[in-house]
């Protein structure tokens, strides 16, 4: 296919759609995806007659909202259920040509099952997210995602279709990496924010200065939060030289189903596809746009295993108002995982927001671990953090400065605030790295 690489859309007519033209095909697809579901899947087929709702009852968007939620138990509790792909497919086995499973970190791996059309559709949206961040075929990619089982691994097929000349990078050791980047000079690398930035400082410390030695243009991090985080974005910009853009992607659908464009302001979601709903973490009511709460998607076109109403267990938010570069599908905000949140003197906070604080202190590696416990029955938070070399400010200074401007964002300042020497703090892995811990019993001695 040839387009027109001055072009900034890869599909102007979807990506341009004027929202009512939009959320008419929202609708269409709606329709025919539910009846389908209830159709073919047994799940769904018994959920609604439970509720009593009926394929025909939707009408508007709107109407989506009198069908029961699912979630990720009701992901595990059917598969394998009657047959292999369980009870939420909505295809027999042999129209399925790829599976997926999540990492299990949480409990036991799920699968995510993909007809050809849905594979060729996932692959035609990740192409088009490679092309907002302005991937054209005269790029050298580098795609440093895992390949074993994980929904991402495929995402490289997109930017291949596209037209970029593609390295299957997968988990390399970072030697190895920086060879690549050295040797081949690729324009553009995926990779997680926190190895995009380790593996700027493992540069740096071998001699290479990641500005002038490597060509990377641009930078593309998803599977944790730090490319929305704008002091982890700028931080590794600075490393680089590069400009970052976040994706977001879920094992249950694609490798990535959001992503940034040249404003950064939100990821761009692909609403031709799913369905995006908010609503309350606690009474599950649904928000209107531009409210904070869970969101909640509905594939529109995915026939093998069709999610009507999945809770995505992560809490943001949706601008569905026209970005500044002519999209019109809704840009969503990720503030953390329900999972994750905590709450300190009944205010929410999200590691997120911890995160945010630490990579502006400019006295700091930015590492940090954050540690929950319970002390006389209240929920407290302590940081370890790392004091970067070369700073001669002593370490009761520093967490006293951190403490106040945890504070100061926040709202709560954190019981203890441990400060360890630059590789202290054993947070650089290579995968995606664990930095919320919840102590059972904790002595900090305050
Ligand atoms: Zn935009």
């Amino acid at each position: 296919m040839s387009r027109d690489i001055n072009s900034k859309f890869w599909d102007e007519e979807l990506e341009t759609l004027p929202r009512e033209e939009l959320e008419k095909r929202q609708l269409e697809d709606l329709k025919e995806i539910v009846k389908f579901a209830y159709d073919n899947a047994p799940y769904y087929k018994r959920s609604f007659d439970e509720v009593g709702v009926k394929p025909e009852d939707i009408k508007t968007l709107k109407d989506i909202q009198k069908f029961p939620f699912i979630n990720k138990k009701t992901q595990r509790d059917t598969q394998g259920v009657g047959s292999f792909l369980g009870e939420l497919a909505a295809v027999p086995e042999e129209d399925v040509v790829f599976i997926s499973t999540s990492s299990g970190s949480t409990g036991v791996p799920t699968m995510s099952p993909f007809t050809k059309k849905d594979f060729d559709e996932f692959q035609d949206t990740e192409s088009r997210w490679f092309w907002q961040i302005g991937m054209r075929p005269n790029d050298r990619y580098v795609h440093a995602l895992n390949f074993s089982l994980y929904v991402g691994g495929p995402d490289v097929i997109g930017a291949q279709n596209l037209g970029a000349l593609c390295i299957w990078g997968g988990t390399l050791p970072s030697e190895r990496l920086l060879f690549i980047l050295k040797t081949y000079k690729p324009t553009i690398i995926w990779t997680s924010p926190s190895y995009a930035w380790q593996l700027g400082e493992k540069a740096l410390k071998a001699g290479y200065d990641p500005k002038k030695d490597f060509n990377i243009k641009k930078i593309i991090v998803a599977g944790e939060l730090g490319g929305s985080i704008d002091a982890t974005r700028k931080a590794i910009e600075e490393i680089w030289g590069a400009e970052v853009f976040d994706f977001y992607g879920l094992s249950d659908i694609f490798g990535a189903c959001a992503a940034q464009c040249e404003y950064h302001d939100g990821l761009h979601i692909a609403e031709n596809h799913i369905l995006v709903e908010t609503i309350d973490i606690h009474t599950g009511e649904v928000l209107e746009p531009g409210q904070t709460g869970e969101l909640v998607f509905t594939t529109l076109r995915k026939h093998a295993r069709p999610l009507i109403r999945f809770k995505t267990g992560d809490i943001g938010r949706i601008d569905t108002t026209k970005c500044k570069c002519g999209r019109t599908h809704g840009r969503i905000s990720i503030l953390g995982r329900k999972d994750d949140m905590f709450i300190v003197s009944a205010v929410n906070v999200f590691p997120s927001d911890i995160e945010a604080v630490i990579r502006e202190q400019s006295d700091l590696t930015g590492e940090y671990l954050i540690r929950i416990f319970e002390k006389d029955f209240t929920s407290k938070y302590a940081v370890e953090i790392e004091k970067a070399t070369g700073v001669d400010k002593d370490d009761d200074t520093v967490a006293a400065e951190v403490s106040a401007a945890l504070k100061a964002r926040i709202g709560v300042k954190p019981a203890k605030v441990i400060v360890h020497p630059d590789g202290g703090l054993n947070t650089r892995s290579e995968h995606k790295s664990r930095r919320v811990i919840y102590e059972r019993n904790i002595d900090y001695n305050i």
